[in-house]
């Protein structure tokens, strides 16, 4: 049974070296007997930002636990069950969930196991589109947005899992959509696959404040923020009044000893700025309703979602690092086994 092994506690960046692979460990592959547990292949695996935390032995205000060093990092995958002492799941079933990164697991805590109904769709879509990632943007731009037709939306991050997606919708319900990515491929993929109005490259503006403008002469309705620091003060000086700010995550602050301060949150006064933080898991009663959303725009080619694909468990390290640096052109996966 390959395993992805955390080795210990970070501070800072991750480096690839967190991580190293084991072929040694054999997993029983039967379940202990009376186990209302599952036996599981993993299938895809899902590379996410938020398993650095995890790698941080400090306890981020309780939402995130943290690994155990010498243990199998865990995250999101899409995998078929092989035994099953539970009576929700049989063998054959594929599921996504919370599993490990290692050939089979054993996964204890099914509450957390959804079962997939849909196969007309690529499995790995479920740790994506129609996973997590699905959820966050769904939930942050349906929910937390409070979205109208006509209204000007800007995406940060917007070529990676959530961002991509976010445009979309905001795109099919009659929105102006901007995203800001960090290469001219990803600006590419935002004007000419997804179909943003417009796109830009971070890196190449040196005044953010000047580059909104330029997009948004008559101002941001809606922010779904993803990166923070220096790019969220420029929104905020660009946004309309009665704008939403839909605080996913800040990966630009996520590394930092201290996080940057933020200057123009006085803004949110005169200019009666909401802005809310969600999380996704909050939203998981709401997974049916998006799904409803969501299989319809797959089926009819109205929504596109692209994924890069690592072939094989040892490249999850690398996968997971790059994040942190761009390196992923849409939802990072790792593919584990075709079937
Ligand atoms: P992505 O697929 O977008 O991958 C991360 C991307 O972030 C990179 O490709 C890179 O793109 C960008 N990035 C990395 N470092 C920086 C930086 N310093 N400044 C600006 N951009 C940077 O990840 P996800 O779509 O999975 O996640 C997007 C955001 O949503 C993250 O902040 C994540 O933590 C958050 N999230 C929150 C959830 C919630 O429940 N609230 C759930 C899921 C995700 P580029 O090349 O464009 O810079």
């Amino acid at each position: 049974n390959k395993q992805v092994l955390f080795r210990n506690y970070i501070g800072g960046f991750p480096k690839e070296s967190d991580m190293y692979i084991s072929t040694e460990n054999t997993i029983r592959l039967k379940l202990p007997q009376g186990s209302n547990g599952v036996l599981v292949k993993n299938l895809v695996l899902s590379c996410d930002p938020f398993m650095l935390f995890l790698m941080h032995k400090s306890d981020h205000g309780g939402l995130f636990g943290c690994y155990t060093p010498d243990s199998p990092i865990t995250g999101y995958g899409v995998a078929k069950i092989l035994d099953s002492g539970n009576p929700k799941f049989k063998k054959g079933d594929l599921v996504w969930g919370i599993t490990g990164f290692e050939e089979y697991s054993i996964i204890t805590e099914t509450e957390s196991l959804f079962k997939i109904e849909h196969t007309d769709v690529p499995p790995s879509y479920y740790t994506g589109i129609l996973g997590m990632p699905g959820i966050t943007a769904c939930a942050g731009f349906y929910e937390v947005s409070t979205p109208k037709k006509g209204e000007t939306v800007f995406v940060s991050a917007a070529s990676g899992a959530v961002g991509q997606l976010v445009g979309q919708l905001a795109k099919l319900m009659g929105c102006y959509v901007v995203g800001s990515a960090g290469s001219k491929e990803k600006v590419d993929l935002l004007k000419y696959k997804f179909g943003f109005d417009d796109a830009f490259n971070y890196k190449e503006e040196h005044d953010l404040t000047a580059a909104l403008k330029r997009y948004f002469p008559e101002g941001i309705d809606i922010y779904f923020e993803n990166v923070g620091g220096e790019m969220l003060d420029a929104v905020i000086l660009n946004m309309r009044k009665h704008g939403r700010i839909a605080v996913c995550g800040m990966i630009s602050q996520y590394n930092l000893a201290e996080p940057e301060g933020v200057k123009n949150l006085m803004l949110l006064i005169d200019k009666r700025i909401t802005m809310q933080g969600f999380v996704s898991f909050d939203y998981h009663t709401h997974y049916s309703k998006f799904l409803d959303i969501l299989l319809p725009f797959i089926r009819e080619g109205k929504i596109i979602y692209i994924e890069d694909v690592a072939e094989g468990l040892d490249k999850t390290p690398a996968a997971l690092v790059g994040l942190f640096s761009g390196r992923n052109i849409g939802k990072q996966v790792i593919v584990v086994s075709r079937e």
